[in-house]
């Protein structure tokens, strides 16, 4: 049955001599100084920077009791070197100022000029009271820049 034969190629664990790993390899509690895990960095608050990759692998805990095997198992760790890693970029106050300005753009009405909470549709280019007429909840958009001929209006 070629069923069975598939399930049971794919239990064959393709096992590596560790000599033969492409990765040096390394037991939990004995990973050498300046390599951590990518989850590690990133609690350090850096980004992997010159990291081109992984340059060892951190072994899963199965593997602590099979020194002589190489670890391919899924819960394997990459091990990033952090004298190669750098800070995480902070976006600046100009940058932060533009992602506003560019929010408050596809928030803002063209016609009646209200900002409202939600992204207008970029078809209509304006809200839909302004486009059929079809009056707009007041609680979705900015009370304070509401002119009050449209409110009359609605
Ligand atoms: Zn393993
Ligand atoms: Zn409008």
């Amino acid at each position: 049955m070629p069923r069975r034969r598939t399930r049971r190629r794919r239990r064959e664990v393709r096992r590596v001599p560790r000599s033969d790993a492409t990765l040096p390899e390394f037991d939990r509690g004995a990973v050498p100084e300046g390599l951590v895990t990518r989850r590690q960095l990133r609690d350090m608050g850096l980004s992997p920077g010159g990291n081109d990759g992984p340059v060892a692998i951190l072994r899963c805990k199965w593997c602590g009791y099979r020194p002589q095997w190489a670890c391919i198992h899924p819960t394997r760790g990459y091990l990033l070197r952090v004298d190669l890693a750098v800070p995480k970029r902070v976006p600046t106050l100009a940058q932060e100022w533009a992602l506003d300005a560019a929010m408050a753009a596809r928030q803002t009405c063209g016609d009646c000029k209200r900002r409202f909470y939600f992204c207008l549709s970029k078809k209509l280019g304006c809200c839909i009271e302004c486009f059929d007429g079809t009056p707009v909840d007041p609680s979705s958009y900015f009370a304070s820049s509401a002119p009050a001929a449209h409110r009359l209006a609605a």
